[in-house]
């Protein structure tokens, strides 16, 4: 059986023009526009890169984003400050704070500071608490593309058994509260988990969010499977997934790409958080 390919690209394509066509009729309704404010901390090539992306794909959309870049000299309580002022400033939708943050910045206070509806990353307390509970909040953009993936594809997770691989609050743990949600059984596992083949075998969907390469092989998992690759790892200058993405053509019934499929989800996720913020905040939506 050939594994039909969930194209991750194609998907947020379409997103990424909903997007755009909404913004485009706000604009000519109300005169306004969604707007993203990305502060970045210091010169990490790789953060300047992220928010350098997040900045143009808003653009392409039609909305306004400006980056603020401070020096990493700046201490906690002025980046409180900068957030605290972002918080209060009716032009801006949108918020996040660029991660990593020098050692000597609380991360958690950071992103605690950060209104809980201008919190695009969707990274607050609150909105993590959202996900648990089953309020609105804002949703992960990572979590957020991997369920708008497998809805797309027409997959309905109900009374699956899902393996999630990776427990980080950005990705593993918010993608398996999601499915629980959805109605899967969801189990997780991650570098401690003792066998991990043995929970991948009885697995209907595993979504891989590990970071580690050929984590997911063929041999570990049963004819049919479903399996959403969230990993990006880096190999002789190549991008690829936590999953034998070649071994599982043949095994899988659905498999997702790397590059290609999880990570431009995410991107488009972003810009739908920072669209629906501007909607909720200026009380306005289609
Ligand atoms: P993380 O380092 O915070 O968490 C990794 C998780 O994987 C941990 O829970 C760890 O216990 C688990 N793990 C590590 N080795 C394991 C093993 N051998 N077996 C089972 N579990 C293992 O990482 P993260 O920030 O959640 O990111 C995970 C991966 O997803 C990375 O490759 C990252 O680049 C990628 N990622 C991709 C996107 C995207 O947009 N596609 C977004 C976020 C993260």
């Amino acid at each position: 059986m050939a594994a039909n390919i969930i194209d991750g690209k194609k998907l947020s394509k379409d997103i990424r023009n909903n997007v755009k066509e909404r913004v485009a009729s706000y604009k000519e309704k109300y005169d306004k526009v969604p707007h993203l404010v990305v502060v970045l901390v210091g010169d990490n090539p790789a953060s300047v890169s992220y928010v350098t992306r997040k900045k143009r794909d808003c653009e392409r959309a039609g909305m306004k984003s400006t980056i603020i870049r401070k020096d990493t000299s700046i201490t906690e309580e002025e980046l409180v400050a900068l957030i605290e002022e972002l918080n209060d400033d009716k032009d801006v939708h949108g918020l996040l704070v660029q991660l990593p943050l020098p050692d000597h910045i609380d991360k958690n206070l950071v992103i605690r500071t950060i209104r809980k509806d201008k919190d695009v990353d969707g990274f607050h307390p609150l909105n993590i608490a959202a996900i648990h509970t089953g309020e609105k909040g804002i949703v992960p953009a990572t979590p957020k593309g991997v369920m708008t993936m497998i809805e797309n594809a027409g997959i309905d997770v109900t009374g699956m058994d899902a393996l999630v691989i990776g427990t980080s609050n950005i990705a593993g743990k918010p993608i398996g509260m999601l499915l629980v949600d959805a109605k899967a059984t969801v189990t997780y596992a991650h570098s401690k988990t003792r066998d991990l083949k043995k929970h991948a075998q009885e697995a209907d969907l595993i979504v891989s969010a590990a970071g580690v390469v050929n984590l997911v092989t063929a041999d570990m998992v049963k004819d049919g499977v479903i399996i959403i690759d969230v990993g990006i790892n880096r190999v002789e200058g190549k991008l690829v997934g936590d999953v034998d993405y070649e071994g599982l053509l043949d095994k899988a019934s659905h498999i997702t790409p790397v590059p290609g499929g999880v990570g431009p989800m995410t991107i488009a996720s972003l810009l739908e958080n920072t669209l629906e913020c501007f909607e909720d905040l200026e009380g306005i939506r289609e």
